[in-house]
């Protein structure tokens, strides 16, 4: 119940209509009892330091950030952690006293997904398709992960090189960094990462790739969580491939972001993450 001890939490962006990270935070809120409310803030362009003027006043107890923010923002944060300024983006801020500090919980919350289910993942050669926003930070989170090899394919080759040369800095010696021209070179993988807009709701029937063109047993993850299952991911599920849902990486950088605001347990945290899932295959079937 809300009450004069809750908290505000919220997500900075523009467009947030139909954004789950209300419903993702505000289920853990309850399912916790933790005193939070979270809200979606639409802000207009322009208006960020406005909005971050009057949320400061408000004393939220932790924000998230979507696009077109997450570089833009963090002009506006007392302090950021190492890896998000890495990356070059922060999604989430933690306010301790009045001090914000900025976060990137995106490409970590896949790596977390991914190690979970891949103990092996260090070993794995990781395909990247796409070279925007959301693979900068999934290249960056799996390479300062461990990730040893990480090819990058997208449409518009011209944006591969200038990924490749950020990410050099973060990748350390020994690590194998390379643009991906052609299709013929998928079967190298056996990771393989759809990290851009294609089969997402309204174009369902669209696909990055041809899944007969990667080797056996390719483990297929979409980020692309509008559908839940993406006509990638059907493809690749019924020619045997294992498959990683976006919803996950959707709910475990959530998760994450919780970590950094509030004391939650690691098994209230399972039992939440199982609960989402479950709500979202069988909103979604
Ligand atoms: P972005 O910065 O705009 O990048 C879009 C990427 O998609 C680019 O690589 C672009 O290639 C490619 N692309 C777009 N249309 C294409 C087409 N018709 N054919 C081939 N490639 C195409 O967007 P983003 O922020 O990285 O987000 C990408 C997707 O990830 C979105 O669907 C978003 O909802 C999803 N996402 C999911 C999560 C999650 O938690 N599950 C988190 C973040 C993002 P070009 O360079 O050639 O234009």
């Amino acid at each position: 119940m809300i009450d004069s001890t809750t908290r505000l939490y919220g997500l900075i962006g523009n467009p947030v209509a139909g954004s789950r990270s209300p419903w993702i935070h505000n289920t853990l809120f309850d399912a916790c009892g933790l005193p939070g409310a979270y809200l979606a803030f639409h802000v207009a362009p322009d208006a960020l330091k406005d909005a971050v003027a009057g949320l400061r006043a408000l004393n939220p107890g932790g924000l998230n950030v979507t696009i077109p923010y997450k570089t833009e923002i963090m002009a506006y944060l007392d302090s950021i952690d190492p890896m998000a300024e890495a990356l070059g983006a922060v999604n989430t801020i933690v306010n301790q006293d009045g001090h914000w500090r900025g976060y990137n919980t995106d490409g970590p919350g896949l790596l977390a997904v991914l190690k979970r289910k891949l103990p092996d993942l260090e070993n794995r050669q990781v395909l990247i398709l796409g070279a925007g926003g959301a693979a900068r930070g999934i290249c960056g989170a799996l390479l300062l992960g461990g990730v040893q090899r990480l090819g990058i394919w997208n449409r518009t080759e011209s944006r591969i090189a200038p990924l490749l040369c950020d990410l050099e800095a973060l990748a350390h010696t020994g690590k194998s960094l390379e643009a991906v021209t052609s299709p013929e070179a998928f079967k190298g993988y056996d990771l393989v990462i759809n990290t851009t807009s294609v089969g997402m709701e309204p174009d369902t029937d669209e696909t990055p790739l041809d899944v007969s063109m990667l080797r056996a047993g390719a483990v297929v993850c979409d980020i692309v969580y509008k559908p839940h299952w993406t006509r990638l991911l059907q493809e690749a599920a019924s020619a045997g491939h294992p498959v990683v849902h976006g919803i996950e990486m959707l709910i475990e950088q959530a998760l994450l972001a919780e970590k950094h605001w509030n004391l939650v347990s690691e098994e209230a945290l399972d039992a939440v993450r199982s609960r989402l899932v479950e709500e979202f295959e069988s909103d979604h079937k």
